[in-house]
């Protein structure tokens, strides 16, 4: 459980950041570490540099921007869960950020981290592709913005280049008439999901309109359950559209479960996911 050598720099600045990332082939960023040092240990990931870029405060913020929240890459989870803006403008994430393991890794784990990471069993991917937040992403060419949904690749994997620095991500304002959800089902208290469900609602004057369902570690990435989207958009109740959910998805059987039992808590707690949020 001892990582491979490595070389360690701490970044001054974002510019700083990028530079030291192109000037060696394996670089790699460090956050919060608490994906990247585990991975490290096990000896998954073996960077010759990590470049330290938890102190750029600068990329640490919970704005309002207008049409949109922003959100530095550096925010760590705790400090998105407590955001008065985010509460306000766009529940869904702290909601979410809030259900991220235990107050330690909380309070060290970023969102950019989480986001970059990749890993399909998190939540704040599924969240983000549920809300089509964009990414934005700065690399030695200048700034790019990346859809959720061209973000996520694979398992482990994103748009990110290995020169690239994740540096905001985009919400929208919700409407006070859209309810959200996210319900997440894990073994132990603190664990990844063994399967979550985010939801959107807008509601209407009594009935509901369109509905957004995104699913974690339902497959290589986070997915959408477009097929029981559409069921509601075509007016469909949500106790006729829940079992549509888990279609087109692709879960793994590993310990924590089979693909059969991901698919069937896919659908419960999808059922429930979006009577709530119709209910807010
Ligand atoms: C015990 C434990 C329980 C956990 N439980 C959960 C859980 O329930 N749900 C959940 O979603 N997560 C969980 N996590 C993961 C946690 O949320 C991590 O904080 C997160 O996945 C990674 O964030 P980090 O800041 O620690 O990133 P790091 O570990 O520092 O980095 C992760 C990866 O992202 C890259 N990276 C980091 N920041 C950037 C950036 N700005 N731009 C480009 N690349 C970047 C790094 O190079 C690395 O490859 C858990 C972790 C632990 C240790």
């Amino acid at each position: 459980m001892i990582p491979a050598t490595f070389d360690y720099e701490v970044a001054e600045s974002t510019e700083h950041a990028l530079e030291l990332l192109g000037g060696r082939e394996d670089a790699k960023l460090l956050a919060g570490g608490h994906s990247l040092l585990p991975a490290m240990k096990l000896r998954l990931a073996r960077p010759s540099l990590l470049v330290d870029i938890g102190r750029l405060r600068d990329l640490s913020y919970v704005r309002d921007a207008g049409d949109h929240i922003a959100i530095g890459a550096l925010t760590r989870h705790k400090d998105v869960v407590e955001a008065p803006l985010l509460q306000e403008h766009c529940p869904l994430v702290p909601s979410a950020a809030g259900q991220v393991g235990d107050p330690q890794v909380r309070h060290r784990g970023t969102i950019g981290g989480s986001l970059a990471h990749g890993d399909p069993a998190s939540d704040l991917p599924t969240v983000m592709l549920t809300l089509d937040a964009e990414m934005v992403i700065r690399g030695p060419s200048g700034e790019r913005i990346v859809p959720a949904a061209q973000f996520f690749s694979g398992v482990f994997q994103t748009a990110l280049e290995p020169t690239e620095l994740l540096v905001e991500i985009r919400v929208p304002k919700l409407p006070s008439t859209t309810g959200c959800s996210y319900m997440k089902m894990s073994r132990r208290a603190q664990d990844w999901a063994t399967v979550a469900v985010a939801t959107l609602v807008e509601r209407r004057n009594g009935s509901i309109g369109r509905a957004a369902i995104g699913l974690t570690n339902m497959g290589a990435t986070p997915l959408r359950a477009t097929q029981a989207e559409e069921a509601i958009a075509g007016g469909a109740a949500i106790v006729d559209a829940a079992p549509l959910i888990a279609s087109g998805s692709e879960p793994s059987s590993d310990t924590a479960a089979s693909a059969e039992f991901r698919r069937h808590l896919a659908t419960v707690l999808g059922r429930r996911a979006l009577e709530e949020a119709a209910g807010r």
